[in-house]
């Protein structure tokens, strides 16, 4: 008895001691497993702003660790020294990869801490500036015009941009009707829609609005069930859901993650820092501002999170089957 108790007073120790040392003078780094200046990066970089108020003391940089897919990023996080100091930030490819990457450097469900999810985002098609077409319809009969000429962009196999594109053209039941280009990321993807080197993706609106409202990218339909009424710019178009694709929804998601082993007393502390942070109302201001929103509901908690990519790891490896291509 008195063994246990000297036992569980070393674990309270170590466990309140760890807290004092975190975060220390070294950085926490946010490693987001796509190129600089895209979606997710933009995520990471307005929630490291948020999280450094609500952990004091605190300093955050964002790693831009990308390709892939996101697998080199997530691989690199899962294999990290569990000392709280180096975080993840992934979407959607966190349940999308095991069912496209037969051999992956992870395991989501067991080589990572959950600390919550962050925000839903939903997606956009776009197209370059030279495209004919100005609506829906117009771009969808363009494309049929124009089977095996055209070429979709996407940031890797199990990317967002990769999922959507995918689930898309099985719906429009043109398959081989385009050739897809992977980017490390959808920042440079952009860059090559906007300059015309690609024809067309299926982004984040976190990478799309701004450039929509620019005049720089056409924009053709939203992804959620519903079109997206509220927002300034993106009120302007569809779903595909009411273009006939019956029960398209795909919004994705961030989550933010550690490698396995974090102490408890860690893992604590950024998932409370993460929960104030989604009440700031800079934050969920920007984030509306994008059309995304800002997780407000049970999956803010690890477990619920986790309960969630696992549903969605089921979704996913579906469609994935369904539609029969894998990266490896
Ligand atoms: N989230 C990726 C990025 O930040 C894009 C994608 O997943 O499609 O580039």
């Amino acid at each position: 008895m008195k063994q246990w108790i000297a036992l569980a007073a070393l674990a309270t120790l170590s466990m309140g001691s760890y807290a004092q040392a975190f975060p220390g003078s070294k950085p926490i780094s946010i490693v987001v497993p796509f190129a600089a200046g895209g979606p997710t990066d933009r995520v990471a970089r307005d929630l490291a702003e948020v999280m450094r108020k609500h952990i004091p003391g605190s300093n955050f940089v964002v790693e831009n660790a990308a390709g892939a897919g996101g697998t080199i990023g997530a691989t690199k996080v899962a294999k990290a020294a569990p000392d709280g100091h180096s975080l993840l930030l992934f979407h959607i490819g966190m349940a999308a990869t095991p069912a496209l990457y037969r051999k992956l450097g992870y395991k989501p469900l067991e080589d990572f801490e959950f600390l919550g999810m962050v925000n839903d985002v939903p997606m956009t098609l776009v197209g370059k500036p030279q495209l004919p077409a100005n609506t829906y319809r117009d771009f969808e009969n363009y494309i049929r015009a124009n089977a095996g000429k055209l070429n979709i962009a996407h940031a890797g196999l199990g990317s967002a941009s990769h999922i959507c594109g995918l689930l898309w053209q099985t719906n429009m039941k043109t398959k081989e009707a385009m050739t897809t280009i992977p980017f490390g990321g959808t920042a440079p993807a952009m860059t090559a829609l906007i300059g015309g080197q690609v024809d067309m993706m299926c982004d984040q609106t976190t990478n799309t609005t701004a450039q929509i409202e620019g005049g720089r990218i056409k924009a053709f339909a939203v992804t959620t069930a519903q079109p997206l009424s509220g927002h300034p710019v993106l009120k302007h178009y569809p779903s595909l859901q009411e273009m006939g694709m019956k029960g398209f929804n795909l919004t994705i998601w961030h989550g933010l993650y550690a490698p396995k082993g974090t102490p408890p007393a860690i893992t604590k502390m950024l998932n409370d820092a993460l929960k104030k942070s989604l009440k700031d109302p800079d934050f969920i201001k920007k984030n509306e501002a994008l059309g995304a929103l800002v997780v407000n509901d049970k999956r803010v908690e690890p477990e619920e999170h986790k309960k969630f990519v696992a549903a969605e790891m089921v979704k996913i490896k579906a469609a994935v089957d369904a539609a029969g291509k894998y990266a490896d």
